[in-house]
């Protein structure tokens, strides 16, 4: 379990949490925020300073609760995730049988409420009538990607706490806390970091592999290389909406790098530094107005996509431009 003085970035956060550890501990927080910004990993700090014997402010990292959190998991820290689509009242019940379990340590018991937005009602009612008479040493907190789908009445019972985005710096720098032995290397963060949008959880789902980044990227350069026969081939491969959105931002990312390598003929403001010999290859393929031609129709299609047009027409019209049919035959 990590320690709250290693998360990075969320200086606010951490300031009011270390003011919160060494003052009067409420019974109920609610991180919410962006997906992958560090929300569970500040949750899981907060809840090892709390069970920590000795910390203030933070976990000590040395007495022997610590030791165990170190291990993994703290008997006294529970965690409650969805079971199938909601948060269930019978887990709730559970939680307030176990808050009767003598602690094992600082005499705290910690509840960590992943997705706490899909508490069904009946589980919130049960919360909240927990928080009204709340047994001694417990603390709940709950984390959120959806504020907006949380019932007020449980939100106005907790402590809120606003994540939001990280910087490219502190990306790169929980990359490389994380990374050690990841296997990818410094130009592959780089980009990850880059592309991320200030999400590290999402720059790590692209570094392994677990992002579509990848194949969306090789895919571009089949229909580049095969124009015009492939054009209808990977269409299946783009049916799902999200897919194609994906596909659609990658190729603006991608031939904006392919622009930028033509104009000035250095790496310095490329994007996808990792894939160096596409963007070459593609700059030496296209002459530059069809290059701005392709990003006008990318950014084109994706205002389409947004406002629900006919997937299969938003993409075709992408595609076409990309492959230059209806262009001159440039040889
Ligand atoms: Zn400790």
């Amino acid at each position: 379990m990590p320690v709250l003085r290693d998360v990075v970035g969320h200086e606010q956060v951490k300031k009011r949490l270390k003011n919160a550890l060494t003052g009067r501990v409420n019974h109920a927080y609610l991180f919410g925020g962006p997906p992958g910004v560090g929300k569970k990993t500040a949750g899981l700090a907060f809840a090892r300073a709390l069970l920590c014997q000795r910390g203030k402010g933070d976990a000590c990292g040395e007495c022997d609760d610590c030791t165990i959190s170190e291990r993994g998991v703290h008997p006294d820290l529970h965690i409650i995730r969805p079971e199938g689509a909601s948060i269930k009242i019978h887990q709730l019940r559970a939680m307030q049988d176990g808050a009767a379990f003598t602690a094992f340590g600082t005499g705290r018991q910690v509840f960590l409420v992943e997705q706490a937005e899909k508490m069904s009602l009946a589980a919130a009612n049960c919360f909240l009538k927990i928080l009204e008479e709340p047994p001694s040493g417990v603390v709940f907190i709950l984390i959120t990607d959806d504020l907006s789908g949380m019932l007020p009445t449980v939100m106005s019972r907790c402590q809120q706490y606003r994540f939001g985005f990280l910087s490219g710096e502190e990306v790169l720098q929980v990359l490389a806390n994380t990374g050690t032995d990841a296997g990818y290397d410094d130009d592959s963060a780089r980009v990850a970091a880059t592309l991320c949008g200030g999400c590290p959880g999402r720059a790590l789902a692209m570094l392994n592999g677990s992002d579509k980044r990848g194949a969306m990227l090789e895919l571009l350069m089949r229909v580049v290389r095969e124009r015009p026969g492939s054009v209808f081939a990977p269409v299946e491969e783009l049916a799902e909406r999200e897919n194609l959105a994906g596909f659609i931002n990658y190729v603006i990312l991608f031939f904006r790098d392919v622009l930028i390598w033509q104009i000035t003929g250095s790496t310095e403001l490329v994007i996808n530094v990792d894939r160096h010999s596409y963007i070459v290859e593609l700059a030496g393929a296209y002459a530059k107005p069809e290059v701005m031609d392709i990003l006008v129709t990318a950014e084109k299609a994706s205002g389409r996509l947004a406002s629900n047009v006919n997937q299969r027409l938003v993409l075709d019209s992408l595609l076409f431009k990309i492959a230059g049919l209806g262009d001159n035959d440039r040889g």
